[in-house]
């Protein structure tokens, strides 16, 4: 008679199908001072943008060349098409971004820079995010990793924000949606608040998503959205956003707790049928972007955790959407680490070779409490 505790698993419970296309590099967001395009005389070394192709080919090279490449397929991403845009986005702003495309370029907002290139990178971020859903739906796959860029959070049905022009992980929701699935939940654990994903679906209750974020308010008139606790959905919705933004410096520990006590317990409640998984390694203790102190361990730990709630919901189906991250090394450790929990494999494939940085857990742990005792009356948490 066999001792062995772990359930029998079949190939595809250890295999992540990673959809990508390089079409995505030729999206140039230039230098200047971080992410302002300026140059202002008198530095010799610009900054690259924050958001550039070397951030990716190294996702892209530790995803080939890493320890946890054997566990991985390769699937070519394609360019969305128009009309499939229009599921998330308005016609007057795809028009906008057409005419942007066919003028040479513009920055539509802060950092946001939509140069020769951009647009038909953008077609291929949001394509191959509908094509790895698509490849969940006809159950050619149970999890895949759409590797995208320029990123989508921030963009909202009707405008750009925060580096993002369509709003990838949101075309893919609407998508898995309009081909049968009831209901989906999108937890978002890049740093900045996933405004764009959550405006796209704040007067629905079939989409439930979840954000957690460092607290760093309204950014302007591209980003109105505060991201606070307060923010919970409208109509339908309501109830059905669920912000949990965080003290700078939250890290490894602050994390779990949250997605123990709050993430949890709100799938449990929701019963979703497709997970969605938008991540961002700005979270982590060392970018640029970002004030929180996640590090490969904390990754590891949100991985699993996501692994677990759509092996419980979802039949396993889960969809993993890249966002920001923009350390140019750790950001593609971060992922390495996130994509070993989704696998769950029993050991670490990669040790840390940075993190040090020490994370004030008490204050969160206090925060997270008082974020639940706000939200213990919005119906997808009460009586839990
Ligand atoms: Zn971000």
């Amino acid at each position: 008679m066999s001792t062995a505790t772990e359930a029998p698993c079949s190939s595809e419970d250890r295999r992540i199908h990673v959809f990508w296309h390089e079409g995505m590099l030729q999206h140039d967001t230039g230098k200047g001072v971080f992410d302002s395009g300026i140059d202002p005389g008198f530095l010799d070394v610009l900054d690259k943008h924050p958001e550039n192709s070397d951030r990716i080919k190294n996702m892209l090279s530790i995803l080939k060349r890493g320890p946890i490449s054997p566990f991985l397929s390769w699937h070519s991403g394609r360019p969305a098409l128009i009309n499939e845009l229009y599921s998330f986005h308005t016609r007057e702003y795809i028009n906008e971004l057409i005419e942007a495309d066919r003028c040479g370029g513009r920055e539509f907002c802060s950092g946001t820079f939509l140069n020769p290139g951009s647009w038909h990178a953008s077609l291929l971020a949001a394509g191959t995010a509908l094509a790895a859903m698509k490849h969940i739906l006809d159950g050619s796959g149970k999890i895949a990793y759409t590797l995208v860029r320029p990123p989508g959070h921030h963009a909202q049905p009707t405008q750009a924000d925060g580096y993002c022009f369509l709003n990838n992980a949101g075309l893919a929701v609407q998508f898995a949606l309009d081909t049968g699935c009831r209901k989906v939940v999108v937890v978002d654990i890049d740093v900045h608040y996933g405004n764009g994903t959550a405006e796209g679906f704040y007067r629905s209750n079939k989409v439930l998503t979840v954000s957690l974020h460092m607290n760093h308010g309204s950014w302007g008139s591209s980003h109105p959205q505060s991201g606070s606790v307060e923010e919970v959905g409208e109509e339908e919705g309501f109830g059905y956003n669920l912000n949990i933004p965080l003290p700078n410096g939250t890290g490894d520990k602050g994390y779990k707790y949250a997605m123990t006590k709050i993430v949890a317990p709100a799938v449990q409640k929701f019963e979703p049928d497709m997970v969605v998984l938008v991540v961002g390694q700005d979270s982590s203790a060392f970018d640029p972007n970002g004030r929180q102190c996640l590090t490969m361990e904390g990754y590891r730990e949100i991985g699993k955790i996501t692994r677990s709630l759509a092996d419980k919901h979802s039949d396993g189906r889960l969809l993993i959407v890249q966002e920001g991250g923009y350390h140019v090394t750790y950001s593609a450790y971060c992922l390495h680490a996130t994509l070993e929990g989704v696998l769950n494999l029993p050991h670490p494939l990669l040790t840390d070779p940075i993190a040090y940085y020490p994370e004030q857990e008490s204050y969160s742990i206090q925060v997270i409490d008082s974020i639940e005792q706000y939200q213990k009356d919005v119906p997808i948490l009460k009586g839990i």
